[in-house]
């Protein structure tokens, strides 16, 4: 499977940025993020990019991040999840039929990565994408997220605009959009706890069906 090694190189700005990280936090994971969760899941999570004090120092995706404390609560609530959330990789919290990855592995800085380290890393998530029968749903989080797994899977973004709770038909996948769970989108209500569990009840009936 292609995944990036460690010292990834293909976006100079973040590989320069990772090694200040090493150099202030050597204890971190401080590299690029794999994903998390099994291989044949029917649904996958498409994040943004890991977070300084979260998945960069952590190693997880979403985890030790603000986000992830509503993603994780949310999955387990749902049952894509079970155990409990620590924030911490040794959690045992176990992703059931479910799949998290980023659009973009390695942290950036103020949390914004650039159009061409989004269109750089997008070969990994093409990746995550294609040869995976099993795969049913893609969730993607925020609108870089969406643009990213809509350009990955080869379709042009003015067919399917990102919406919160949108669902776009693609081949046989559904690409199932959701605002990010940022704290800036929690703690200002674009998306409340309520609206983010719908989104994930209604994909879970698309497979019921
Ligand atoms: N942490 C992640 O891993 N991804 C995000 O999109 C946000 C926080």
């Amino acid at each position: 499977m292609l995944t990036p090694s460690p010292d990834c190189s293909f976006c100079p700005r973040l590989a320069s940025f990772r090694d200040e990280q090493r150099v202030k936090f050597p204890d971190w994971f401080n590299a690029p993020v794999p994903s998390f969760g099994p291989l044949d899941a029917a649904v996958l999570i498409v994040g943004l990019a890991p977070g300084l004090r979260g998945a960069n120092r952590t190693g997880r995706p979403f985890t030790g991040d603000f986000a992830g404390d509503l993603l994780y609560q949310t999955l387990l609530g749902v049952g894509l999840a079970t155990g409990e959330y620590k924030a911490d990789p040794d959690d045992g919290l176990a992703l059931v039929n479910c799949r998290i990855t980023n659009a973009v592995r390695c942290l950036p800085p103020q949390n914004k990565p650039f159009g061409a380290e989004i269109n750089a890393c997008r070969p990994f998530l093409v990746e995550e994408l294609t040869g995976r029968d099993s795969l049913r749903v893609v969730v993607t989080l925020g609108r870089i997220s969406h643009d990213s797994v809509i350009r990955a899977l080869g379709e042009k973004l003015s067919h399917h605009p990102f919406g919160h709770g949108a669902m776009h038909q693609i081949g046989g996948l559904t690409v199932a959009d959701s605002y990010h769970c940022s704290r800036y989108n929690t703690q200002t209500r674009v998306l409340t706890e309520p609206m983010f569990r719908q989104v994930f009840e209604q994909i879970l009936s698309l497979l019921d069906e």
